[in-house]
């Protein structure tokens, strides 16, 4: 039965697309196998048309032959699931009342389903990257925002409106700088990578070769994953995006500064790893969500063909 399963999988192509506030990706995956993934910087005053555009070359180059039998979408910013619809976005002009999906779809000829890319992102580790076969798995995107997914025994937690984990917007400094939400001090806002090259004038991959600086911005980013903790008790929380790729000189400070705040009264789990699928968290889990929405298969039975890298070595 396994093998029947794989066989079916093994013959559909997807295409996987990933938009971020910075960046946006695609990639062709047949079966489980990435055949190829192309990036592009975000144009944030092309709008969604621009970056529509720009993803059909993207394609044109990628993908010469063959059918495209479904296509996953991570968007950077809310999405209302059941509706299918993006909601907004902070980060770039123009989403509010487009219809992504129904536009890919016409562009594409090809069944579309999408979910916010904190969301998607949790699906790729845990079916592919460091939480494998973990649950509760909690997810942090850490880049130009900040989100969060959670992913259970029975599937992701969406919430009653698919607004479940928006970490990014919980206010860790009350009294805190205004944020593109309308609020002060939201974790996105002390600790994105959008705000901390606006504050400080520096991509983060340099403030971060600075430990004076990491460790005041792991205060902040350690009272959010703290909240994650107390609410959730997840047995593990994976952090991917482009911050996360500071590796040790921001997981070793971040792991001191939760031991400090969790305080010897949490006897639970307090593990934090980094994304094993570096750059492709969202992209493989947008396979995942096509393969579960469009193709009606548990991803899980995309293990046996999958050549996504092995989950990393956890540290103390
Ligand atoms: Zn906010």
């Amino acid at each position: 039965m396994i093998w029947v399963v794989c066989y079916c999988l093994a013959m559909k192509n997807t295409l996987a697309i990933d938009i971020g506030g910075t960046n946006f990706s695609i990639a062709i995956f047949e079966g489980a196998s990435l055949f190829g993934k192309l990036t592009h910087s975000t144009d944030r005053k092309a709008g969604p048309t621009g970056i529509l555009n720009q993803i059909e070359k993207m394609l044109r180059v990628l993908w010469r032959d063959g059918a495209i039998h479904g296509c996953g979408i991570g968007f950077g910013g809310p999405v209302d699931f059941a509706a299918q619809k993006v909601v907004a976005s902070t980060h770039v002009d123009g989403w509010e009342g487009f219809d992504l999906v129904r536009e890919v779809e016409t562009r594409f000829c090809t069944p579309v389903v999408i979910d916010r890319d904190s969301m998607v992102g949790v699906l790729g580790e845990g079916y592919f990257g460091a939480g494998r076969g973990i649950r509760p798995l909690f997810y942090i995107t850490l880049s130009t925002g900040i989100g969060g997914g959670l992913l259970t025994a029975s599937g992701l937690y969406r919430g009653a409106d698919s607004f479940a984990c928006e970490l990014g917007h919980h206010t860790v400094v009350p009294d805190g700088p205004a944020c593109l939400c309308g609020s002060n001090g939201c974790l996105e806002r002390m600790c994105s990578g959008l705000w901390l090259e606006r504050d400080y004038g520096r991509p983060a991959q340099e403030l971060f070769m600075e430990p004076e600086f990491v460790s005041r911005y792991v205060i902040h980013l350690a009272q959010g994953i703290k909240s994650c903790l107390m609410f959730l008790n997840p047995a593990r929380i994976v952090i991917g995006g482009g911050i996360s790729q500071a590796a040790d000189l921001l997981f070793i400070p971040l792991r001191k500064e939760l031991d400090r705040q969790m305080t010897s009264w949490w006897r639970a789990s307090v593990e934090v790893v980094p994304a094993a699928l570096v750059g492709e968290s969202v992209l493989r889990g947008a396979l995942a969500l096509a393969t579960e929405h469009i193709y009606h298969q548990n991803p899980a039975s995309l293990d046996c063909v999958s050549d996504a890298v092995a989950p990393p070595l956890l540290q103390g």
